[in-house]
């Protein structure tokens, strides 16, 4: 998110970058009227006030009246921007997904892999989990979706929105640490105590950022590759988890008490990642 030049860091599409995002868009175009919308498909945004911006998990949900919604989701890519009109924008405009103007005020969503106009505004988030930041959280629906998932690692779990929405790869790896967890632990090896803390501690430290500005937030192991461990000064690791190749940063002394139940790390070397991101070893098999 920027806003009026200021930057609050890259955009790490986590859960509390979007609720920011949600409170920084209420904050300056919320009960203003669509001046202009474009592309060409956002038109008949045109004409209307905004009535509400609700972020659910990555997901972004700007109500307008007349019952219409525009629904942008973010991935890693998406960022939301504010700019005042005549002001210089921080990314090209041929990678702007939505331009939206109010008055003196221009929204501009750049590069979103989602951003779509519907009806329903509840439609677009129906599949998603609770959302971790909401009061009160819906720890027991988490944990029984949980029980249902076929994310077959805890990292993996993690990052499933279907089971929790909001957590992003950072508070996966840190919450992991956190409670000295091995990303690659089997789902079900974890209890429903251990689980239920497991998300209690990604909240808190979601939570405990969403006051925090961005470009203050420390991390322990997220993006540490090679420093040393807060806790033991190991230093950390990272990895490539799982069919999408998420990034894992851990502890490998703190968070390795599971290593021969890895099903995607390989027994010695392979697919080791170093701080300049180039792979090292074979890969596996
Ligand atoms: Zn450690």
């Amino acid at each position: 998110m920027s806003s009026s030049g200021r930057s609050a860091g890259p955009c790490l599409p986590e859960g509390d970058t979007i609720w920011r995002t949600a409170a920084a868009l209420r904050q300056r175009i919320g009960g203003k009227v669509v001046s202009d919308a474009r592309p060409h498909a956002l038109a008949r945004l045109r004409g209307r006030r905004l009535e509400s911006v609700e972020p659910t998990g990555k997901h972004l949900v700007m109500q307008f009246e007349g019952g219409l919604a525009l629904h942008s989701h973010m991935r890693m890519t998406g960022s939301w921007h504010l700019y005042r009109t005549g002001e210089r924008w921080r990314q090209p405009e041929r990678r702007a997904t939505a331009v939206l103007t109010f008055d003196e005020v221009v929204a501009v969503c750049f590069a979103a892999p989602v951003m779509e106009l519907v009806v329903d505004a509840g439609r677009p988030v129906a599949h998603l989990g609770p959302d971790i930041l909401v009061d009160p959280f819906e720890l027991d629906e988490v944990i029984r979706r949980a029980r249902h998932s076929e994310a077959p690692t805890l990292g993996e779990l993690l990052l499933e929105q279907r089971v929790c929405a909001g957590i992003g790869n950072i508070y996966k790896c840190e919450a992991l640490w956190a409670l000295r967890l091995d990303a690659w632990m089997p789902s079900a090896n974890l209890d429903d105590e251990r689980l239920r803390h497991l998300y209690l501690a990604a909240r808190d430290l979601m939570r405990r950022n969403l006051l925090t500005p961005i470009a203050r937030q420390r991390h322990a192991v997220h993006g540490r590759s090679g420093r040393p461990c807060p806790r033991c000064g190991t230093p950390i690791r990272i990895r490539a988890q799982g069919q999408q190749a998420r990034l894992t940063y851990f502890c490998p002394r703190c968070q390795g008490e599971h290593l021969s139940a890895h099903p995607d790390r390989p027994q010695q070397g392979g697919r080791e990642i170093f701080s300049n991101g180039r792979r090292s070893g074979s890969r596996r098999r």
